[in-house]
């Protein structure tokens, strides 16, 4: 936002939020703030959307581009799963706080049959299929496997039963989906949650309009954790 436009709406407030997931189990956080959303994303093509408070409105984006929104000052604060902030670096974030909603694992899962351990034991050279290149090739690198990775955007599950990849490295819940799939989960590099990530100088300028949503979202979290 330019200088001018912060002049103008000082108390405007923008929260990016997602579809799916990360839009449903927000609502309950944003209710305990007192902020409804007035307009259902799923029904509604508008990409901003209205809340009972005439000074709060809602963005929906793609979940990667959460962390941009936020950092370059287009939206105040939004959530965003660790596993996107991670590969986004962080950068002009403030994180106050962990949902804890959205909650999975980031694991590296193969095809069943296909002997991983092995494999890494013999230095063999991995192939692995992933959209979180950032963290796989840090978790590769601190474990010292041979990887060549392989950026997808989305269903990393088909990249080993096409011969595309040896391996993933993906989001796992329940892990149906790998189950459906055939794949198995070797290693599980870490435990995922969303967060809640605010831009730093809007948290310096609009504070008293902030924090006290930032408090009631924190003491929701902790009570419905
Ligand atoms: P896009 O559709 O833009 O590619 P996406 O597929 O990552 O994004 P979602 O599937 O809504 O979007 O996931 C949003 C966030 O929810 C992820 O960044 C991750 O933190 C978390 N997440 C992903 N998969 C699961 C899962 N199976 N269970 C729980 N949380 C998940
Ligand atoms: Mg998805």
């Amino acid at each position: 936002m330019s200088q001018l436009q912060a002049l103008q709406a000082p108390q405007q407030l923008t929260l990016a939020l997602s579809k799916g997931r990360i839009f449903e189990e927000t609502l309950p956080l944003l209710r305990a703030a007192g902020i409804e959303i007035t307009e259902d994303p799923e029904t509604s093509r508008k990409l901003i959307l209205t809340t009972n408070d005439p000074l709060v409105r809602v963005i929906i984006i793609r979940a990667s581009d959460v962390p941009t929104y936020v950092q370059y000052g287009a939206a105040d604060f939004g959530v965003a799963g660790k596993d996107v902030l991670l590969e986004h670096g962080g950068e002009g974030l403030y994180q106050p706080i962990d949902l804890n909603i959205a909650r999975c694992r980031m694991s590296v899962a193969v095809p069943a049959g296909f002997d991983y351990a092995s494999a890494v034991r013999h230095g063999a050279r991995l192939r692995v299929a992933t959209k979180y290149l950032l963290t796989a090739r840090n978790h590769f690198a601190a474990k010292g496997v041979h990887v060549d990775l392989i950026k997808l955007y989305g269903s990393m599950e088909l990249g080993p039963l096409v011969g595309l990849s040896d391996a993933i490295v993906d989001m796992v819940s329940t892990g149906s989906t790998l189950r459906a799939n055939n794949l198995v989960e070797v290693e599980h590099i870490m435990d995922i949650s969303a967060r809640l990530v605010v831009n730093q100088a809007a948290l310096k300028m609009k504070r008293g309009r902030l924090q006290p949503i930032l408090d009631a979202i924190e003491q929701a979290t902790r009570t419905t954790a």
